[in-house]
């Protein structure tokens, strides 16, 4: 029998009206058994998400030892839902007690979780269908690493005979007790991990929008949608920008080679998109996929002389960037130059200086500077190893547009070209790229 598991998105909490639309579109197929959902998200272009105004709860907490100016906005916010819902929830109750919660736990991971929480109460109730809280059933590491084997085992123990169940999705147990999420837009990484848990034959992936789309419909309007995709593909979409899923959501369903489908709430009737697993993926004719892209990055450039046969180089200024706990996006290098990509966020607070000096002690550079607001492209697709010219035409393309390359790495997987310029370029180089292999 299939067995599905839909995770809906923060849009598709939004109000009493969209919950609705999520029950009929859950109720319309007996396979649809697993829901997981996110906090409400935003009902209009202005509004803000109740993950937002969680974190803001927190640092009032932090403040005052109290968040109840702030929670004023979430308990509006869900006594508004479930009146308009007309379910038989108390959730004045339910809300006390998590504000007496957030006081007394004082942890921000546990603050931001609540959206989550309240909203997965509210939809069980809505469905008729057994709630089961994350915190019980999906654990993390001594290390903050999500522990696999124990969740997988927990979330499959949690579900067995039960038609229908809703877990919040975004957090789970630390090895501390406590609560703890993952990064933000983490709820698709649970429903991922649900799907493996219980070996689903399919991961529906609930959003506003009718699939993943060639680049950001945010930067060019109405790119084509991509009807298929490979892991593979989605991985390097999604970590260079293309947030429609976190770009850690398809590791747990990899394994387990479950499909994945992004569906429109709104248009439940479009086709979405599939993301396969490598092995059943059929190369589609097409150049590219997709393009997605990722500002504020910094470059650090490296010359010296002989630096090829200087046994080592590599291996110390690297060692410089281990010793400060930053990771590196990538090591574009000639004969005697390299370049360190790192994202800026890791380099605030003096840490640049301080890997400037360390590298300048260990390898005693000729030149080393510093290029910093450089936003990176990527332009993905299978198909690019074995068509020719496709780097000629994506530089074309952006000579065209007069944009200047500030660094270029082609991925030794051949699946990607990845080109950095200025921040403030980064859109019309989309735009550009996309006029060239999708017009
Ligand atoms: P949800 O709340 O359902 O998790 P998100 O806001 O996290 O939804 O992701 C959906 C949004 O991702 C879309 O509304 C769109 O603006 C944005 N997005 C960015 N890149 C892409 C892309 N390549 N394809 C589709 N959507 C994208
Ligand atoms: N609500 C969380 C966030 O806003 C998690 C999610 O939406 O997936 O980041
Ligand atoms: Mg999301």
């Amino acid at each position: 029998m299939a067995l599905k598991v839909c995770k809906f998105g923060g849009t598709s909490m939004a109000d009493g009206n969209v919950m609705n639309r999520v029950k009929r579109i859950v109720e319309s197929d007996d396979d649809r058994r697993l829901v997981v959902v996110s906090a409400p998200g935003r009902r209009y272009s202005d509004d803000i998400k109740v993950t937002d105004t969680l974190y803001k709860c927190y640092y009032e907490v932090e403040k005052t030892g109290s968040c109840g100016t702030t929670f004023a906005i979430i308990r509006n916010r869900f006594t508004g839902i479930v009146k308009e819902l007309g379910i038989d929830l108390d959730i004045k109750y339910v809300l006390d007690e998590t504000e007496r919660r957030i006081n007394e736990e004082k942890s921000r991971d546990f603050t931001a979780s609540r959206g989550e929480y309240l909203c997965a109460r509210v939809m069980a109730k809505l469905l008729g269908a057994k709630f089961i809280d994350a915190e019980e059933v999906i654990f993390f590491k001594e290390n903050g690493i999500f522990d696999g084997e124990k969740s997988y085992r927990a979330v499959s123990r949690a579900v067995e005979g039960e038609i229908r169940c809703v877990l919040p999705g975004f957090y789970g147990c630390g090895a501390d007790g406590r609560v703890k999420t993952f990064s933000r837009g983490g709820s698709d990484i649970s429903g991922a991990i649900v799907a493996r848990a219980v070996n689903a034959t399919l991961y529906e992936n609930w959003t506003d929008v009718s699939g993943f789309y060639a680049c950001d419909p945010r930067i060019v309007s109405t790119p084509k949608v991509i009807k298929s995709l490979s892991y593979k593909e989605l991985r390097e979409l999604s970590y260079m920008g293309a947030n429609v899923l976190h770009s850690e959501s398809i590791f747990p369903v990899r394994k387990a080679n479950i499909p994945i489908h992004i569906r429109n709430t709104f248009r439940p009737e479009d086709d979405g998109t599939l993301i396969q697993p490598s092995v059943y993926y059929k190369p589609s004719g097409r150049v590219i996929t997709g393009i997605a892209g990722k500002k504020d990055f910094t470059v650090i450039f490296i010359e010296k002389s002989l630096m090829n046969s200087e046994i080592g180089f590599i291996r110390k200024v690297l060692s410089v960037l281990e010793e400060q706990n930053i990771p590196i996006e990538h090591i574009p290098s000639g004969i005697d130059t390299m370049s360190l990509v790192i994202e800026s966020a890791r380099l605030k607070n003096g840490v640049l200086d301080a890997v400037l000096q360390g590298i300048k002690q260990a390898v005693e550079p000729d030149v080393i500077r510093v290029t910093e607001d450089i936003a990176l492209i990527a332009t993905v697709g299978h198909g690019m190893s074995s068509s020719v010219g496709t780097s000629a035409r994506l530089f074309k393309a952006m000579a065209q547009a007069n944009i200047n390359v500030k660094m270029i790495d082609q991925g030794s997987s051949e699946l990607n070209i990845i080109v950095g310029v200025k921040n403030d370029e980064c859109e019309k180089c989309i735009n550009a790229i996309y006029r060239e292999f999708f017009n």
